[in-house]
């Protein structure tokens, strides 16, 4: 009988897949759309102020609905399986080094209103793959930009101008890796490198973006 109730509830209460709805394996993402995800080239797409800038994957198809799941539906499960994606296209970069992880930061009004920063769970996740040290508190976001994705490369600039500020009491002197979710132009992550180097911190920055668009 309790056997009985312990399958009906792993029934009822079974994790459905977020990209396909199978339930098969009761993950929130099953193995078969993970393996969809697929990494870009292993070359920086962008340099930023002697800054790599990396991106492991296009935002479409798996990877987008991954994306805007997590961000946007309150998925929060899925920070996971974005970090293990972005773990994996880390590794074949071959940086050695012992990292301090600091996540785009989101303006405190944005948090009030999604509850989460999705890239700090991402972050976070991040760090147990890696073993490094997250970083939320180094730089934070003073000023309540407005959404980027109609904004042109020079008004994006405007708009993260004097956008984010450093605590360098916080830096525990390791080499930072940002990560961020999309990657368009590279102004969020130029304003962040602006930020750190003025503050002093030049040795070894990396940015890495889960995503690009297609250009
Ligand atoms: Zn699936």
């Amino acid at each position: 009988m309790q056997k009985f109730l312990s399958s009906l509830l792993d029934l009822i209460y079974r994790k459905k897949c977020y990209i396909c709805s199978a339930s098969k394996y009761s993950l929130k993402m099953c193995p078969k759309c993970y393996e969809e995800l697929v990494f870009s080239n292993f070359f920086a797409a962008k340099v930023i102020h002697g800054v790599n800038v990396y991106s492991c994957g296009v935002y479409e198809k798996t990877l987008q609905k991954l994306i805007r799941g997590l961000k946007y539906h309150r998925q929060k499960e899925l920070a996971y399986y974005l970090a293990k994606f972005m773990f994996e296209y880390w590794k074949e970069l071959g940086n050695t080094g012992d990292f301090q992880v600091v996540p785009v930061p989101l303006h405190a009004n944005r948090i009030k209103k999604r509850k989460y920063n999705h890239m700090e769970l991402t972050a976070e996740e991040f760090c147990k793959f890696s073993g490094y040290s997250l970083n939320s508190e180094l730089i934070t976001r003073v000023k309540d930009t407005k959404p980027q994705y109609k904004l042109s490369r020079r008004e994006r600039l405007d708009n993260l101008s004097q956008a984010f500020s450093i605590d360098i009491s916080k830096d525990i002197g390791k080499p930072v890796l940002i990560l961020d979710d999309i990657c368009t132009t590279g102004a969020t992550f130029e304003e962040m490198i602006k930020t750190l180097q003025a503050a002093g911190i030049k040795n070894n920055i990396v940015c890495l973006a889960a995503s690009s668009p297609i250009l």
